[in-house]
């Protein structure tokens, strides 16, 4: 997001009459329009199975929040250009309103669980993630978030835990991970762990905090741990971190494939979700947009490559977020939240490549995983 970008992020309280929600406001104004990319179609809807997956996950990311960022950005979205689209039911096994453990515990696994839970099932016992599954048959995996590493929705792809806040017991499930490639916060928290913790994740991957470093050239499996101020909010200066991320791990993966053998990446804007919490409208809309930046570098490798589907969903919505105003011609825009929490409503979920049209329809956020794998092991 350019320094352009004037942002008015005052939220304005308005008490509503008696037994009403209280409704939060917000702004953004005078945004400046990012490109986007309009894909060639060729692959797409094609009825060969891919041999890359990946998977978008916008956390908190529902209609209102994709709406924000396409009117704000004057009509128009890499991910809005799409045509294979559907709604994805986020409900858990235990509560129709999810938490970001149970739900990208469904996207990771295939399976509903309680809230809380990472990588486990509805009785506390692990289950296999998609990076799991895919490994003994030669099929390679990455994640890239701009969450913490040990957060609900990347650990869900690679950790094993009763509980999401059992946090230096899922980033030790890192040395057992079947992952090559990890991009997320951050170096601060990676050097609190402890020297058994750091040693078995250093012996498994080779981890820098910038890629630039030069160890990167020989490495065959890394983690990316940037210090916080490049993982944190947009409106506290963390640049291209998603898109540049999202660019690297589809070159490593591409170059560290097992000769015809694919990869799987699961990609998260984290940060979505985390300011449609504190109602921050503004900053909801910027993480949206950089996002679809992230969105535009898949779907532009998809195009070239031919043989990748990408599948853009989310764990749940957040907020209730719904516009209110404002001159999208100008960039500017207003919204309004009805809650902090999340919401049980059906979030959007786009595909793009071959077999897009599997996802299609009104899904399960289980039955996307699913889906996901029986495309990656079906014989090619
Ligand atoms: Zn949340």
């Amino acid at each position: 997001m350019k320094k352009s970008i004037l942002i008015a992020g005052i939220a304005l309280l308005s008490i509503l009459p008696a037994a009403a929600q209280k409704l939060v406001e917000g702004e953004i104004k005078g945004v400046t329009p990012q490109s986007t990319y309009m894909p060639t179609f060729k692959s797409d809807g094609s009825k060969k199975a891919p041999v890359n997956v990946i998977l978008m996950i916008g956390d908190g990311t529902g209609l209102g929040q994709i709406t924000a960022g396409y009117y704000a950005n004057g009509g128009a979205l890499t991910v809005m250009n799409l045509k294979h689209i559907g709604f994805v039911t986020t409900s858990s096994a235990t509560s129709y309103t999810t938490d970001s453990a149970a739900s990208g515990t469904a996207f990771a696994t295939g399976q509903k669980t309680y809230n809380g839970a990472v990588g486990m099932d509805k009785d506390k016992q692990p289950i296999p993630n998609l990076p799991e599954m895919l490994a003994p048959l030669g099929i390679v995996s990455g994640v890239v978030s701009t969450d913490d590493m040990d957060g609900a929705t990347p650990a869900s792809f690679y950790a094993h835990q009763p509980n999401r806040n059992r946090s230096s017991q899922i980033w030790a499930d890192l040395i057992k991970s079947h992952l090559i490639f990890f991009a997320a916060g951050t170096k601060e928290e990676f050097e609190q762990l402890s020297d058994a913790t750091r040693t078995g994740i250093r012996e498994q991957f080779t981890v820098v905090d910038n890629l630039a470093d030069p160890a990167l050239k020989t490495a065959s499996r890394i983690g990316y741990l940037p210090p916080k101020s490049e993982t944190t909010y947009l409106t506290e200066g963390r640049g291209d971190f998603l898109p540049v991320s999202t660019q690297y791990a589809i070159d490593f993966l591409q170059q560290h494939r097992n000769g015809k053998k694919g990869f799987f990446l699961m990609v998260e804007g984290a940060r979505i979700d985390k300011c449609s919490h504190k109602n921050d409208f503004a900053g909801t809309v910027m993480e949206m947009l950089d996002f679809d930046k992230a969105i535009e570098a898949a779907i532009r490798f998809a195009d070239k490559d031919g043989q990748t589907l990408v599948v853009i969903s989310a764990d749940h919505e957040t907020g209730g977020l719904t516009l209110a105003g404002g001159a999208p011609e100008k960039g500017d825009l207003s919204g309004r939240f009805a809650t902090k929490g999340h919401t049980p409503s059906p979030v959007p979920i786009f595909a793009y490549g071959p077999h897009a049209q599997d996802f299609t329809g009104v899904l399960g956020n289980d039955e996307v995983a699913r889906r996901i794998e029986k495309l990656l092991t079906k014989k090619k």
